[in-house]
């Protein structure tokens, strides 16, 4: 594993065009999506667009203004009853799908083959303060379409986004075009205006451009290159990302708690030991009649760290 660091890049990098009010994102996930795949396996449909949401969450978190978690959401009614992903403002992300039980036609891979009637929910959840929820429908073609209709509706921002996923990395793109009070070195004339909706129309199609491939396979500077060489590109210094499960024993305790007593000891009596894997990292935690006990006798000792696993 130490071995194959070296070629694993999971970075967010972000990038703007100097006087044009418009700003970029690339993201490339290696270790972070493999984090995923190892412990689940998901049909090729599946996976893609999984894939594709985690890297729809990264290019989100970019620019989170609070510390606290995004979490996007797709449900619906088909094969395919829910994907998850949950990013962090510290840049760690974990994802999962629910496939409906029995299922193993995933030969429509559309969409709408996927999840059928289906809604995109996109949760922010500052550490203090309100959370705020947007839900769009799942229509169109692709993730990236219901994405940019977020993005619109609940920002009034025009942005445009192309993801891509395979079984080894995940990729996205985001151009957002910026409040005009947000623009750098502005001189708000109506020249300046003109021009910088042919900026963000010619920066739409120099992107537009992109291939799956070459978002998979190439890294962010080629990539910005490549699409805008002729551009005034300023990059940041890239972020990094990876894979971090927040479950935790105290949590699965919590858990059972709230199933109460009776379901916890109906359960211990057929099974003798309750066992619950974590959805998303698949991490394995077992609690047996003596660690039930312990959870309904005393109301704190849930809360109380714990080291043993
Ligand atoms: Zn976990």
């Amino acid at each position: 594993m130490a071995v194959k660091i070296k070629n694993m890049k999971d970075t967010l990098q972000r990038f703007l065009f100097e006087n044009l009010a418009v700003r970029g994102e690339l993201v490339h996930l290696d270790a972070t999506w493999q984090a995923v795949l190892e412990r689940h396996e998901y049909p090729e449909a599946v996976r893609n667009v999984l894939g594709q949401l985690m890297s729809a969450v990264s290019l989100l978190i970019a620019t989170l203004k609070f510390n606290g978690q995004l979490i996007a959401q797709i449900q619906g009614n088909g094969p395919v009853s829910l994907l998850v992903v949950e990013g962090t403002s510290e840049k760690t992300l974990r994802a999962t799908a629910s496939i409906k039980e029995g299922q193993e036609d995933f030969s429509d891979e559309s969409l709408q083959g996927l999840f059928g009637d289906a809604r995109l929910v996109i949760t922010l959840e500052p550490q203090q303060g309100e959370r705020y929820q947007g839900i769009v429908a799942l229509t169109g073609e692709n993730l990236a379409g219901a994405l940019t209709d977020y993005l619109l509706r609940s920002e009034q921002l025009d942005t445009d986004l192309w993801l891509a996923a395979d079984g080894k990395q995940a990729a996205g793109l985001l151009i957002q075009k910026l409040p005009e009070t947000e623009k750098t070195k502005s001189n708000s004339n109506v020249i300046e205006l003109n021009s910088d909706i042919d900026g963000w129309n010619r920066i739409q199609q120099l992107s537009a451009t992109i291939k799956d491939e070459e978002l998979l396979e190439l890294d962010a500077e080629e990539i910005i290159h490549r699409l805008y060489h002729e551009e005034d590109v300023r990059m940041f210094e890239p972020d990094l990302i990876s894979f971090r499960c927040s479950c935790s024993r105290e949590r699965v305790a919590k858990m059972l708690k709230s199933l109460g007593v009776d379901e916890v000891n109906t359960i211990i009596k057929e099974q003798s030991t309750i066992d619950v894997a974590c959805e998303f990292c698949n991490h394995k935690y077992s609690f047996d009649a003596v660690d039930t006990k312990q959870l309904f006798a005393s109301n704190i000792s849930h809360d109380s760290p714990k080291t043993e696993q």
